[in-house]
């Protein structure tokens, strides 16, 4: 859940610090508001006292990657032997506690565990953390807050000590990785001991999963999502976001699953996507991939939560090769490629490095009017279109 970190996508936000980090100053300030939460100021006191701040959580937050790891090798980092292996193994160890949890919550249990492989960063003090980006972040300086006295809440109610509250440098914590308000509004006692914690018992971290996805609509009854194969001349508008279709029009547009298989009616529509673009593999998911990117908007790290769950399950790997060939765009490059695309009259928004709709979409018409598939992925090949197109405008 760590909601500030790099995505693979490329959306990621940029840090903007004030130098030096006036911790104590901050604590002054926020020390008022914190008591009107509820937090008790002996517990203020003894969650705060002599903190310093943590320079190496700022220069995290800062080194937002330039160059954006590509999807295929975030998905192999996090999808290998061992973690499956692990996940498999905890499958039989875990088997009761995870049949109650998927009794009580409707989640496949397969997607709980494989959140528990995929967050995996603990060790950071989340007082000390929390309070420094407050103090350090100026441009997300009230998120930071607001997670800051949720987190002293939490000392509060007596769940956790301050010494066993870790998590990553980003505020997330425990087995599933909680940023501190989620704890306070999903967060669950499930081995029936009175505290929530999320740190030392396992039941009570994939039971708040769980919970956390049921509460953001995951069905039972549905997978997260497959990988599909795309006939030929398919038509890329398609995977346009928000085109949610039903199995049998997808089916009708010739689209199967590997082997030939046909694509499974669900409860919930199905949308298509494209995480390398038309050149690499094809999925189609359901809302229950929503309910994961809530945990992490990364469409990469929903996919490595959803492709996760189905090894530990026995699926096979993806089959459709991945382009390695190509690479995602740095920072800069995306600038490029928005700054071009606004030049030729198709509006990308600010050329802010952020590939959001309505880049992808002028990415489409550009794609549309060069004859190419209209996948709306910023590709290199793109890119170096846009350049040369731009040059022979010129001359
Ligand atoms: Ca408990």
């Amino acid at each position: 859940m760590a909601l500030m970190a790099g995505s693979a996508t490329g959306e990621t936000s940029e840090l903007q610090v004030a130098a030096p980090v006036d911790l104590q100053r901050f604590l002054q300030e926020v020390r008022g508001e914190a008591l009107k939460a509820g937090v008790s100021a002996a517990t203020f006191e003894r969650a705060t006292r002599g903190l310093e701040p943590d320079v190496q959580v700022l220069m995290l937050a800062a080194s937002q990657p330039e160059h954006v790891k590509p999807v295929w090798e975030y998905l192999d980092g996090l999808v290998n032997d061992a973690r499956i292996a692990t996940g498999q193994q905890k499958l039989v160890e875990l088997a009761d506690t995870l049949a109650a949890i998927e009794r009580a919550y409707g989640v496949d249990r397969h997607v709980v565990l494989a959140i528990w492989g995929v967050e995996s960063n603990y060790g950071t003090a989340q007082v000390r953390s929390l309070a420094t980006l407050a103090a350090g972040d100026q441009r997300r300086s009230q998120f930071w807050r607001r997670e800051f006295i949720a987190a002293l809440r939490i000392l509060e109610e007596g769940d956790v000590t301050p010494e066993r509250m870790t998590g990553s440098w980003a505020g997330a914590m425990g087995h599933t990785q909680f940023m501190p308000t989620a704890y306070h509004e999903r967060a669950v006692d499930f081995d029936g001991d009175g505290r929530r914690d999320i740190w030392d018992s396992v039941p009570d971290g994939l039971a708040s999963a769980a919970n956390y996805l049921k509460a953001f609509g995951w069905r039972l009854e549905d997978p997260w999502g497959f990988e599909v194969i795309l006939p030929k001349g398919f038509d890329y508008r398609l995977s346009a976001p928000g085109n949610e279709k039903p199995a049998s029009f997808w089916r009708q547009a010739g689209v199967e699953r590997p082997g030939r298989v046909p694509v499974r009616d669900t409860v919930s529509p199905l949308q298509l996507i494209l995480p390398a673009g038309a050149n690499g593999p094809a999925f189609l998911v359901t809302r229950n991939f929503r309910a994961i990117l809530r945990y992490n908007p990364a469409e990469a790290y929903a996919l490595a939560v959803g492709h996760l769950a189905d090894r530990i399950a026995g699926a096979e790997a993806i089959v459709s090769a991945w382009p390695t060939d190509d690479r995602p765009l740095a920072r800069a490059e995306r600038e490029e490629l928005q700054k071009l695309l606004s030049e030729r009259g198709l509006d990308t928004g600010p050329p802010d490095g952020i590939i959001g709709r309505q880049s992808r979409a002028a990415i489409r018409a550009f794609q549309r009017i060069s004859g190419l598939p209209e996948d709306g992925y910023p590709s290199l090949q793109l890119l170096n279109l846009l350049r040369q197109a731009g040059r022979a405008g010129r001359e």
